[in-house]
């Protein structure tokens, strides 16, 4: 098959590689196989995913991190692609096995995952993806926008898992950067939206959107239709079962290092349904940004941008509970 490339692409490229500690390196530009495009990072986020890769929550990772991503296509087997704007869903899926025959390709037992299972990813000059993963960008939506594609996509999962009637109450706990996007989508969604969180600033750009919003401090127990939990404090299940109503659901959104431990004896008197979610569809998430952006606040998320070879840096100041999102700019041209 034709390949067509940008022909300035050099040997080698800057990245941030992970094996057991973090270091920018230079490595060689991935080549591709067949199906792939190459794609020139121009931003890439730093994700709570990417520090539990670096403190050993998540095994086995070796490589270049980074899994949320904006980029510009320069090499690839069919023309029509080069030059385009893209984003690229991370779960890259066998095609082959059960799960990807039923369409859940997010679940195949042998996927590769960008920058988290067996791929690398993003804080890099250049990736390679599968090109079905690929989707391009409208370009209504700027890059400080698309760059939040991929969590945003993980908030959307809930409205793609659970049938929420219209006239719900909804709580979330926790005002992260995963909270505060799920607030996003629920109220523009019309949902009535309740969130409760420790950080007033934080809870200040949802209030922003209209979500009504309440300090951890004073907020009073309540019976809501849905709660969905984005803590990451294991401590929170608890008080999501504890303000769902009776055949109520509960959505889990949080990852914990380690076992919790709760007393089910509400999920079962009360019928309480807990469900899980996790990554959630890019085509999803571009049609939310390309009619809402203009309504949401997501360029004051970002807390601060660091090129790439300050990659080490950017991670340092990410750790840090009050900053919401760190990007790390690669192609500074775009
Ligand atoms: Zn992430
Ligand atoms: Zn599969």
């Amino acid at each position: 098959m034709a390949e067509f490339c940008d022909k300035n692409i050099s040997e080698t490229m800057s990245a941030l590689i992970f094996n057991g500690t973090l270091q920018v390196e230079k490595v060689h530009v991935p080549r591709l196989k067949n199906g792939d495009v190459l794609i020139k990072v121009h931003k890439a986020g730093i994700c709570n995913t990417d520090f539990e890769i670096i403190k050993g929550y998540i095994p086995g990772f070796n490589g270049v991190l980074g899994h949320e991503f904006v980029g510009t296509v320069v090499e690839c087997n069919v023309p029509h692609m080069i030059g385009k704007r893209v984003a690229a869903e991370i779960n890259c899926s066998c095609e082959e096995c059960g799960f990807c025959k039923k369409g859940l390709f997010r679940h195949c037992p042998n996927r590769t995952v960008i920058g988290i299972i067996n791929r690398d990813g993003a804080f890099a000059e250049y990736i390679v993806v599968p090109q079905r993963n690929v989707f391009v960008i409208p370009d209504n939506i700027p890059d400080s926008d698309a760059i939040f594609i991929e969590p945003l996509a993980a908030a959307l999962e809930i409205i793609d898992q659970v049938k929420i009637p219209d006239e719900s109450k909804i709580l979330i706990l926790g005002d992260g950067k995963l909270g505060l996007l799920i607030s996003f989508v629920m109220q523009c969604s019309g949902y009535s939206t309740t969130m409760v969180g420790k950080h007033r600033e934080k809870l200040s750009f949802a209030k922003a959107v209209g979500v009504s919003v309440v300090p951890l401090e004073e907020f009073k127990r309540g019976a809501y239709d849905l709660v969905i939990e984005a803590t990451g404090n294991r401590n929170a299940l608890e008080m999501a079962i504890e303000n769902t109503k009776p055949r109520g659901i509960v959505v889990l959104k949080s990852t914990y290092a380690g076992d919790i431990s709760f007393n089910p004896s509400k999920v079962v008197v009360d019928e309480i349904s807990i469900i899980g979610s996790r990554c959630g569809r890019f085509e999803v998430a571009i049609n939310f940004l390309s009619n809402f952006n203009n309504r949401l606040p997501l360029s004051q998320l970002i807390s601060k941008t660091f090129p790439l070879e300050q990659a080490i840096e950017a991670f340092e100041y990410a750790q840090n509970p009050e900053i919401l999102k760190t990007i790390i700019e690669v192609d500074r041209a775009v």
